[in-house]
């Protein structure tokens, strides 16, 4: 992509209006723009981001064996009076009125609506287990929509919802997606601890909040110091009950609880490893029985013919949220650090010298050839001083660097930049490609 056909808005100032750092370098990057409060437009920079969390998500999601749909956003009333929601939810819920005064709302959340497609179309215990999975704005009118894309009130999540037999496999389920999190996290550079969550009027010990650490953080979080280590991702087969409790319970050996959860005898036995921080709630895995399907009159034919009430459990992920949070977690003071993995762009390609027939047409044929050899690449060919676009892809954050200005034409030499590191190496053209291929 040239950044002279791009919608690039960046700026200098810091904005008054933003208090925490991404989002701050969020509105400086060009990444998005708030519409009305709590309601941001995706600019296409930022889209591309949310484009790549949304893929990771998904894989991780269907290597998991869950399936993906898509509901609406609007709902009807009705469904929600069948669970007995309608009323009970107060006022996040934006509730809207159509043309033949007909209730309708603006999905917060999707148990009610999973659970009647299911119920229409699951017959018997064949239909069982499932896990369906979508992903689609939410509305919810917070209070105090803030922190840009961390809390707004129109938001992407990825929702699931399974529905199992027995709560042995509502359990196995649970694990699919306790496991699919640990790896969708890892992989976009993130370390999210697994905490003890609050279960609600159901119990048990089956709610875990996946929290990234950050003092910015709107949520007190308790843990034990071996959770400092790096997560590591492992092989799975998710269709091993038994490893994938071991691989859980491995997980869960050490303390971390949510505020709600705290448990004093094993912050007594965790004693000077106890840490307290504050943590970006950016997944959510809960196991509720069946609250939904008893209340909905969902229900199959069991093997022997008798009808069973399926257990079901929902699992979100923050995918809005998220671009804020991996901001947080990874910027320095001249801006933004994407990981790979998240990247909008892998490589920057800077021409120091719009004016310069050398310089443009060096620029010119790499870029072309980082397009053919499918590198994304933005290249900033637009007639700026050099200062300016190096402070423009600092702050955008992409993974590499490559500039292009007349001394180096001259020697035949291109200079790489990694922007984790600031580490700058003076390459041929062709070791420039290899070199962030
Ligand atoms: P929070 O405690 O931050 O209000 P929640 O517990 O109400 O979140 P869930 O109902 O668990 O949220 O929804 C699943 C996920 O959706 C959350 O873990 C979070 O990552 C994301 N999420 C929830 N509310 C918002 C919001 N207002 N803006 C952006 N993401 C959100
Ligand atoms: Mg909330
Ligand atoms: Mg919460
Ligand atoms: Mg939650």
């Amino acid at each position: 992509m040239r950044l002279s056909r791009y919608l690039l808005p960046v700026s200098k100032e810091s904005p008054a209006d933003a208090q925490i750092v991404s989002h701050k370098l969020m509105l400086r990057a060009g990444l998005v723009r708030q519409t009305a409060a709590g309601i941001y437009a995706w600019l296409p920079l930022g889209l591309r981001v949310l484009r790549k969390i949304e893929r990771i998500v998904r894989e991780e999601q269907d290597r998991a064996g869950a399936v993906e749909l898509l509901m609406p956003t609007l709902q009807s009333a009705e469904l929600w009076r069948e669970s007995g929601r309608y009323d009970a939810y107060g006022p996040e819920m934006l509730r809207i009125r159509d043309r033949h005064e007909r209730e309708m709302l603006y999905g917060p959340t999707n148990e009610e609506m999973v659970t009647a497609l299911f119920r229409d179309a699951a017959r018997s215990y064949r239909d069982l287990p499932r896990i369906l999975y979508h992903i689609q704005w939410k509305f919810r009118d917070e209070v105090r929509p803030r922190f840009g894309v961390m809390r707004g009130r129109e938001f992407l999540m990825k929702d699931a919802y399974s529905f199992d037999l027995d709560e042995a496999g509502a359990r196995h389920s649970y694990n699919r997606m306790f496991v699919a999190y640990l790896n969708t996290f890892a992989r976009m550079g993130l370390r999210a601890i697994p905490m003890q969550a609050d279960t609600g009027p159901i119990g048990g010990d089956l709610s875990h909040e996946f929290i990234v650490l950050a003092p910015t953080g709107e949520s007190d979080v308790f843990y034990h110091s071996n959770w400092e280590r790096p997560a590591a991702l492992s092989a799975v087969d998710f269709e091993d009950v038994g490893g994938l409790q071991a691989i859980v319970s491995s997980y869960t050996a050490d303390y971390a609880a949510t505020d709600e959860k705290r448990d004093p005898a094993r912050e007594a036995e965790a004693g000077a490893a106890l840490r307290q921080s504050r943590g970006v709630e950016v997944g959510h895995i809960f196991y509720f029985g069946t609250k939904y399907s008893a209340a909905m009159k969902l229900s199959v034919q069991a093997r022997d013919g008798s009808d069973v009430v399926p257990h079901m459990g929902s699992y979100g992920i923050g995918v809005s949220r998220l671009v804020g949070a991996i901001i947080e977690a990874s910027h320095d003071e001249a801006g933004i650090i994407w990981p790979d993995a998240v990247a909008p762009y892998r490589v920057g390609l800077i021409t120091l010298r719009a004016d310069d027939p050398g310089c443009v047409a060096l620029a010119e044929d790499l870029y072309a050839r980082l397009t053919a050899a499918g590198i994304e690449t933005l290249y900033d060919d637009r007639d700026e001083r050099g200062g300016a676009k190096f402070a423009t892809m600092d702050l955008i954050g992409l993974p590499w660097q490559i500039v292009i200005g007349p001394k180096g034409v001259a020697r035949g030499v291109v200079e790489v930049k990694r922007r984790a590191t600031g580490e700058k190496q003076e390459l041929s053209p062709e070791e420039a490609l290899a070199r962030v291929s």
